[in-house]
């Protein structure tokens, strides 16, 4: 009977009272030959288990060695130890599974966050991943909780779609063809009437499109699944594999969609810091230590526990795009020269102008509203000035880009107009457009990208940290 063992998490917040208890863990350090520090994964602490000198055989002892799991019963007692309420005096103890010092990769002393993805089967088993992993299923699990507290019904998107109009990313593709020597047309092209679904298919970059079709019926509808992103980009900000949030809302206008965005992030960060305080005070103090190396001018001046705090308790700031242009245009990085690339009304902000307006500027979450429709998608709302699109993102400090929203364009007609000048085939898209045909309304959405909000929580500085398995260009191990 495995399952009459008690977690640590739920052991650690009880009395001592000598009552007999069965924990299992993990090994993660046996001092003086007697004291077990044991972690089981349900929070970050370790239990102390006293193996009393003379109880156990040497030859027993010897096998508590870094990693190796065990099964340990004993008596729940008062800690003379400090930092500590409770310890377990062992009357047993029973080896699961041995670990060998000498073989295993992952030592008792501090490896760089590079080398721990190069062991990505075994990081979960440092604080730090173990507190980001539960983390990340924190938020998951708030989400779920914001939106269905809401009304809102999780949709489940394709993963596999054929449509490559979205155009918000490079796009793997999906084929069961032999890629070495594929059926072809007349012209040379390949035939992909001949593959699996008879035309070709690609994974999805955004789930937006379908989102769309429901939410114009059950009303509000998220998707939260997978997406996929072939962009050659090597950013501590992009994956090729992430998952994102995607809200589609009918009868809403882009202030609701971002009052939406804004009451949901803060709603997220809030859970977290009620139900997981520990492991946020360990990530902040992690943070903090990796900070006392950089230059004074590149710390945070708000540890991670205040900066969430912040953005819970404070309005984001809202601007529209032109206005970030000027602010962009008046600032001293742009008339010194120390922006890398051209500011002006009309370009597509880099990650550079977003981290000063985020950063140095507004110092808080910021709202940029009506971009030039010329880098916004088809399906944006067109603004009255036919030269911006009702669209939103939302930057955070440190990450940049955190929400890409807008409000959709309802207007057959002018839909119709635009899908022509951005060469988006209406015939392909005959289904989506049916939903203007048949009881259009104003509706709006936006996509959370999941990890750079783990990002944003964890503190972590690299998207590749904030996902179990990263799937980056050149890396698919694991
Ligand atoms: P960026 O400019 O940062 O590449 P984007 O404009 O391509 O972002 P959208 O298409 O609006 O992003 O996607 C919605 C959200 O998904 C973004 O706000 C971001 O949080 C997240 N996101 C986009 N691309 C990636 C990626 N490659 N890896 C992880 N998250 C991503
Ligand atoms: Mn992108």
């Amino acid at each position: 009977m495995f399952n009459q063992r008690i977690k640590i998490r739920d052991l650690l917040k009880s009395e001592p009272e000598n009552q007999q208890v069965t924990v299992m863990g993990w090994v993660r350090s046996f001092r003086n030959n007697q004291f077990i520090a044991l972690n089981d994964g349900s929070c970050n602490a370790n239990i102390q288990v006293v193996a009393e000198l003379g109880k156990f055989d040497e030859s027993l002892l010897k096998r508590f060695t870094i990693s190796a799991a065990l099964k340990v019963t004993g008596t729940v007692i008062p800690s003379l130890g400090k930092g500590q309420k409770l310890e377990l005096k062992a009357e047993t103890i029973e080896v699961l599974g041995d670990s060998d010092p000498e073989e295993y990769k992952l030592q008792p002393k501090k490896h760089s966050l590079e080398f721990l993805r190069e062991i990505a089967h075994l990081r979960f088993r440092t604080n730090t991943f173990a507190a980001i992993f539960r983390i990340r299923h924190a938020l998951a699990f708030a989400i779920h909780k914001f939106f269905n507290e809401r009304g809102f019904v999780y949709l489940h998107t394709p993963i596999i779609t054929a449509s490559d109009a979205e155009g918000a990313g490079e796009m793997f593709r999906v084929t069961t063809l032999p890629i070495d020597n594929p059926p072809r047309n007349e012209d040379g092209s390949v035939n992909f009437k001949e593959d699996f679904f008879g035309r070709a298919t690609n994974l999805t970059v955004s789930g937006q499109l379908e989102g769309e079709l429901a939410a114009t019926a059950l009303g509000e509808i998220y998707t939260f699944g997978p997406t996929f992103r072939a962009e050659n980009s090597n950013t501590p900000r992009h994956l090729a594999e992430f998952w994102m949030i995607e809200p589609e809302m009918a009868f809403c206008d882009l202030e609701d969609n971002m009052d939406l965005a804004e009451a949901f992030i803060k709603y997220i960060i809030r859970y977290v810091m009620e139900h997981n305080s520990e492991d946020l005070e360990f990530l902040a103090q992690r943070l903090a230590e990796e900070e006392k190396q950089l230059p004074q001018d590149k710390r945070s001046e708000l540890g991670l526990i205040e900066k969430l705090k912040f953005v819970v308790d404070n309005p984001f700031e809202r601007i529209t795009y032109t206005e970030a242009i000027d602010i962009l245009l008046q600032s001293t990085p742009y008339k010194k020269k120390k922006f890398l690339y051209p500011v002006e009304w009309g370009i597509d902000m880099q990650s550079e102008h977003e981290r000063y307006l985020v950063e140095k500027h507004f110092k808080k979450p910021v709202i940029v509203t009506n971009y030039p429709a010329k880098i916004k998608a088809f399906y944006m709302r067109q603004n009255e000035d036919g030269k911006t699109v009702a669209a939103m993102d939302i930057l955070a400090p440190g990450i940049g880009e955190i929400v890409g929203g807008s409000q959709r364009e309802e207007r057959m007609d002018k839909l119709e107009q635009r899908m022509k000048e951005m060469n988006v085939s209406t015939e392909e898209l005959w289904w989506y457009l049916d939903t203007r045909r048949f009881g259009t309304v104003p509706h709006a959405g936006f996509g959370l990208g999941f990890e750079r909000m783990v990002q944003f929580v964890t503190g972590m500085s690299n998207i590749r940290d904030a996902i179990p398995f990263p799937r980056t260009p050149k890396n698919a191990e694991f």
